[in-house]
C-alpha cells in the first residue's frame, strides 16, 4: 500500500479558499504503487451526466481515475493524494516526458458534460484556484498548468470550451494574488531529503541547472554544485542554502536563452574586416563570409576607416565572384 507524500493536501487547499471534501481512503488510494512525483497539473472535464453537481465522483473513485474531482458548486473532492490513470499517452509536454502524465501530473476532473454545457463561475473559480494552490505547493508557475487537450491533441478534446492560454492567465491571476498556503519555503540545505527537495530539484530543472535524471529527493553535493550555479547566476549569496530569495528566483520563468551570435568569416585581413573596391566601381564592399555587402562610404567611415582601409582590386579579382548584396 502506498501513502500520500502529500498528507497536508486537504489544509494546504483549504487555506487557498477552497471547499474541500476529501474521499474516504484519499491518503492511500492509488491506481498502483509505482512512483508519483508531480510537478505540473493536468485539466480535464469528465463528460458525466447531465445532473447532479458531481456524478463522476464515484465512477472516478473506483476506478481511481484522477486526484480531484471539481464539482459543478466548485467543491474540490480529493479523490487520491497518489499516483492516478488520468492522463494516458501522450506528451511530451512543457518538461514532462512522453506518456509520463501519471507520473508527474495531478489530474483534475472537472464535472461537465463536455457537450457545450456552460461552465459556471463558481466552478470556473474554483478551478483556476485549485490549480493554482497546485502550483504553489510545487513552486511552478502557470505555465505547469495544461490541458488533456493539449497533452493528447489527436485523440482528446478537453476541458471542452475552455481556452486554455486564458485559464492560465486566470490561474497567474490567483497565483500573484498572494493567496498563499500554508507551505512555507523550506529552507533547504546538503543532507535534506524528500518531496521539498523534489521540487528544488524540478525547478532548477526548469532553469537548466540539473537534468530531469537528476531528480532524486536527496540534498546531496551535485543539488547543492546547482543550486550554487543557479545562485550565482542570479546574483544571489552563492551559499548553497535554498532559503526564501533563493526560492523566489527560483519560481520565476528561466530568462530567455541569451543567443550568442556565431562569429562572421571574413577573409583574414589582419583583424580588420576587408574593404575592397574594384577598378572602375564605385562601389565599396565589404567581405563577409562568401558575401560582398555594399557599404557606403559613410557608414565605413562612421566605423573609423579611411580610403586606406579600402583594398583595389582588378574587376577580375576572384572576390568578384561572390554574391553581391546590398545592405548598409
Ligand atoms: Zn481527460
Amino acid at each position: 500500500m502506498v501513502t500520500t507524500a502529500y498528507p497536508n493536501l486537504e489544509e494546504h487547499l483549504r487555506s487557498w479558499g477552497l471547499k474541500v471534501v476529501p474521499v474516504s481512503g484519499w491518503k492511500t488510494r492509488s491506481a498502483n504503487s509505482t512512483t508519483f512525483t508531480p510537478q505540473a497539473v493536468l485539466c480535464h472535464h469528465t463528460a458525466g451526466a447531465a445532473t447532479g453537481n458531481a456524478p463522476s465522483l464515484r465512477y472516478i473513485t473506483d476506478n481511481v481515475l484522477s486526484q480531484f474531482v471539481l464539482g459543478r458548486d466548485g467543491t474540490v473532492h480529493i479523490v487520491s493524494g497518489n499516483r492516478c490513470n488520468h492522463a494516458g499517452v501522450g506528451g511530451p509536454l512543457r518538461g514532462i516526458p512522453k506518456d509520463a502524465g501519471n507520473r508527474y501530473t495531478w489530474g483534475i476532473e472537472a464535472e461537465n458534460t463536455g457537450r457545450g454545457e456552460p461552465w459556471p463561475a463558481v466552478q470556473l473559480e474554483a478551478y483556476y484556484k485549485l490549480a493554482a494552490a497546485l502550483c504553489d505547493m510545487h513552486r511552478v508557475d502557470q505555465e505547469a498548468v495544461f490541458a488533456h487537450k493539449e497533452w493528447a491533441p489527436t485523440r482528446k478534446s478537453d476541458p471542452n470550451g475552455i481556452t486554455m492560454s486564458s485559464f492560465r492567465a486566470e490561474v497567474a491571476k490567483r497565483l500573484s494574488a498572494g493567496k498563499g498556503g500554508i507551505v512555507a519555503d523550506p529552507v533547504l540545505r546538503i543532507g535534506d531529503s524528500g518531496q521539498a527537495v523534489i521540487n528544488l530539484q524540478n525547478a532548477l530543472v526548469k532553469h537548466k541547472f540539473l537534468v530531469s535524471g537528476q531528480v532524486d529527493g536527496d540534498f546531496g553535493p551535485t543539488t547543492e554544485k546547482a543550486l550554487k550555479a543557479f545562485q550565482s547566476a542570479r546574483k544571489l549569496t552563492a551559499d548553497g542554502v535554498c532559503g526564501p530569495a533563493t526560492w523566489a528566483a527560483l519560481r520565476k520563468a528561466p530568462p530567455a536563452a541569451v543567443v550568442v551570435p556565431a562569429p562572421t568569416p571574413t577573409v583574414s585581413t589582419g583583424g580588420k574586416r576587408m574593404l575592397v573596391q574594384f577598378k572602375g566601381d564605385n562601389y565599396v564592399y565589404e567581405v563577409v563570409g562568401s558575401s560582398l555587402i555594399h557599404v557606403s562610404a559613410d557608414a565605413w567611415r562612421a566605423r573609423g576607416l579611411t580610403s586606406a582601409d579600402v583594398k583595389i582590386v582588378e574587376p577580375t579579382h576572384p572576390l568578384s565572384k561572390l554574391t553581391r548584396k546590398n545592405e548598409y
